[in-house]
């Protein structure tokens, strides 16, 4: 198998977390002009997962049944975390295909490795298993995406030479953040030599709104550049990155990303100074960092919605005002379960990616509640 070309792989990854809606479904007419749009610019590179509902089977409609198999690369992941055997965790990767209509698949990843879980992965010989299958060419490339700090990464990195790539996530808002360690994270991928795949360049899209500060801040230098433009240009001129993938949801983002990925270039000097004062700004702010992942989603026995109640809870520290959250958190809870519900089981937080202490932030939106 050919070594990854780092050179020839265009910088912008569409990820296929945050397909746009019709209704309950993922919208296949509005994601399929969304990846033509995509790949008439000249991007090849989509990232699904086992995981994200509806993404695969999405994916196949709008891209693998539409398109030349040579046009683009596929990246999708193996998630054992809420997984009880090993033989439920291996047989993720024949459903995947099936879901995609592949034979093959590009990137495939153990998907978010963590201290919490990784021996876990080692457990069920999950390495192991995605070596064979790269033997027998059912898998191109092996990855694994990681929420943990550098000692770990570093571990799993000198165990498992075999891996190609490693997916990080990597903004400037948690460049130095200790709960998150971008900047180390990423270094110690580079002494190591593999490529960077970027995941959140723009923070579950809180960077495309930050706070006014920086968003003043932007403006005064380019006023014409979107928030979101500098999140990924950022992400983007790092040296070793595979790609950068952006979870886009709309046909304008697609066009704003293929405008900054193709038009505006890497940061300048004087951009890098600017991004620098963003970075300070931003290590103040008290939001919960809540990417919108939904991992969290999965194991809740109570079915508390818990990212859209932290959207709440952001949006009451932001200073919105408190009837107005109250109404947005009963919007949120109508018909599932509402914080005070919360049993505290910790199931949430096991598999948090962002490491947020759940049930905690949870009690502050009780009083929300009334
Ligand atoms: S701790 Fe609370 S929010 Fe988390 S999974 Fe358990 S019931 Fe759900
Ligand atoms: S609380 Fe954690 S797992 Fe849940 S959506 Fe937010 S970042 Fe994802």
């Amino acid at each position: 198998m050919e070594p990854i070309d780092v050179a020839r792989t265009p910088k912008l990854g569409f990820g296929l977390m945050r397909l746009p809606k019709k209704g309950a479904t993922i919208d296949i007419d509005q994601t399929s002009a969304m990846v033509d749009a995509f790949l008439d610019a000249g991007f090849t590179y989509f990232d699904t997962a086992y995981v994200y509902p509806g993404s695969e089977k999405a994916m196949a409609k709008a891209l693998v049944k539409r398109h030349p198999r040579e046009s683009y690369t596929v990246a999708t992941k193996l998630f054992a975390t809420a997984v009880p055997t090993a033989k439920l965790a291996k047989g993720e990767l024949a459903k995947s295909l099936a879901k995609a209509n592949l034979d093959y698949v590009d990137y495939y990843l153990l998907h978010s490795i963590m201290e919490a879980n990784y021996k876990k992965y080692e457990r069920f010989g999950l390495w192991d298993f995605v070596a064979e299958k790269k033997r027998e060419g059912v898998i191109r490339h092996i990855g694994f995406s990681y929420h943990s700090g550098p000692k770990l990464l570093d571990e799993l990195l000198a165990t498992h030479p075999e891996v190609e790539f490693v997916q990080l996530q990597i903004n400037y808002a948690d460049w130095e953040n200790p709960a998150v360690q971008s900047r180390e994270n990423w270094e110690v991928a580079r002494a190591h030599g593999k490529p960077v795949v970027i995941m959140e360049p723009v923070k579950g899209g809180r960077l495309a709104n930050p706070p006014a500060s920086v968003g003043d801040l932007f403006r005064s230098v380019r006023p014409d550049a979107s928030a979101a433009s500098w999140a990924l240009r950022f992400a983007s001129s790092l040296d070793g990155i595979l790609t950068v993938l952006s979870g886009m949801s709309t046909l304008e983002q697609v066009q704003d990303n293929i405008h900054t990925f193709k038009d505006m270039g890497p940061l300048s000097a004087e951009e890098r100074r600017v991004i620098a004062d963003a970075m300070t700004f931003m290590g103040y702010s008290n939001q919960i960092p809540c990417t919108a992942c939904g991992y969290c989603l999965q194991g809740c026995p109570r079915e508390i919605p818990i990212p859209e109640v932290f959207k709440v809870l952001n949006d009451l520290q932001a200073g919105a005002s408190t009837d107005e959250c109250r109404a947005k958190l009963r919007e949120a809870t109508e018909g599932r379960g509402t914080p005070s519900e919360c049993i505290a089981c910790g199931r949430c937080e096991a598999i948090c990616p962002q490491h947020i202490e759940i049930i905690e932030n949870l009690k502050r939106a009780v009083a929300l509640e009334a």
